[in-house]
């Protein structure tokens, strides 16, 4: 079934894309540059995603789960990917049968591997986070004696936080791992990580946040561009008089007459209500700030002024670091909550 006319679409900036992974390829100095396409692409498309930075020189891809494999379907040449969560209970058949690597992550996992025949795989260390991998004591142990590895991850808690003490120690911690094992390649940082200079670097980098335009380090900005663009349909307009109260609780009574743009935009379509405080559509180049509660569907904007129509399509304001500061939402979950009902264009 086609889109209706008035379903909002998410205009994906490819050229912003590829620019975002090589500053944060040349940021990563003489290690490889990868991309985290996992939750299809933060939200925006996977296997977009991957073909658009494949075509630019990226070679190293990581997803969560192995569906997440079978949705990218055939992969370039030269281009790996890899499962983060590993070989879960009953997925042996699927990860034997995959062109991606398993990042194991428990001694089971390991175990599990080498005795359905082994091969190439991806080993997560936990060195502080608490979340996936092997201690270093399991990984030092011989634990990984006979397992072709291909990279030795792990993952920081804390790269957003610069000065976080947590940093240095997780660092400190897998080097000397690195050291020991001598994998063919290492890996730690996510966006955040690879702004912690150099040391932080290994042979890897996973960024995901930066590539999408996201802001990953907090309270500094680096030169990344906006890749997702929200615009919606303009549903009705109607003209109110002073005193007419707009949208659910009627939290909101228009202080003088006003036209108002009713935009098939709403919470279902991960646009939260958080939001509203601060949001504001862009009708004719002229700022329309969101009035009254967004719904789930919709919601209303102050168009006075303006000459919006019924069928227009209008800009909404989307800049991943202000929306999230301004809602106290994460960058992360305003991207992955973007839902199903946009039309995706890229552009
Ligand atoms: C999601 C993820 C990344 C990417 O992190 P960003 O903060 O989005 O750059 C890197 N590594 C691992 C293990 C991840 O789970």
């Amino acid at each position: 079934m086609l889109p209706s006319p008035a379903s909002p679409r998410l205009l994906i900036d490819r050229d912003a894309l590829v620019a975002n992974w090589r500053l944060l390829a040349a940021m990563s100095g003489a290690a490889a540059c990868g991309a985290a396409i996992k939750a299809d692409g933060y939200g925006i498309g996977a296997a977009e995603t991957l073909a658009t930075l494949a075509a630019a020189g990226c070679r190293d891809f990581f997803v969560a789960q192995w569906s997440e494999v079978a949705a990218l379907g055939p992969l370039p040449a030269g281009v790996s990917v890899a499962v983060l969560h590993g070989i879960q209970h009953g997925e042996m058949a699927t990860a034997r049968a995959s062109a991606a690597r398993p990042v194991l992550c428990t001694p089971a996992q390991v175990a599990a591997w080498a005795a359905a025949g082994g091969g190439t795989c991806d080993i997560m260390v936990d060195t502080g986070m608490n979340r996936l991998g092997l201690t270093p004591a399991q990984a030092a142990s011989g634990l990984l004696d006979g397992i072709a590895v291909d990279t030795l991850h792990s993952h920081l808690a804390c790269a957003d936080e610069p000065a976080h003490p947590l940093n240095a120690r997780q660092c400190a911690d897998f080097t000397a791992l690195v050291t020991q094992l001598r994998p063919c390649r290492a890996a730690l940082a996510n966006s955040a990580g690879i702004a912690l200079g150099a040391d932080y670097h290994f042979g890897l980098t996973r960024p995901g946040l930066g590539l999408y335009g996201g802001q990953p380090v907090t309270g500094s900005t680096l030169a990344l561009q906006q890749v997702v663009r929200i615009e919606a349909g303009v549903v009705q307009v109607r003209d109110v008089e002073a005193g007419a109260s707009i949208g659910y609780g009627a939290t909101f009574v228009a202080p003088r007459a006003m036209r108002i743009a009713v935009l098939g935009l709403g919470y279902a379509d991960g646009y939260r209500r958080a939001l509203g405080a601060s949001g504001v559509a862009r009708i004719g180049g002229r700022p329309c700030p969101v009035v009254g509660r967004i719904s789930m569907d919709l919601l209303m904007v102050d168009a006075t002024g303006t000459s919006v129509a019924e069928g227009d399509r209008v800009d909404v304001d989307f800049d991943l670091a202000a929306a999230a500061a301004a809602s106290d939402i994460a960058q992360y979950e305003l991207l992955t909550g973007l839902g199903q009902r946009y039309s995706r264009c890229w552009t």
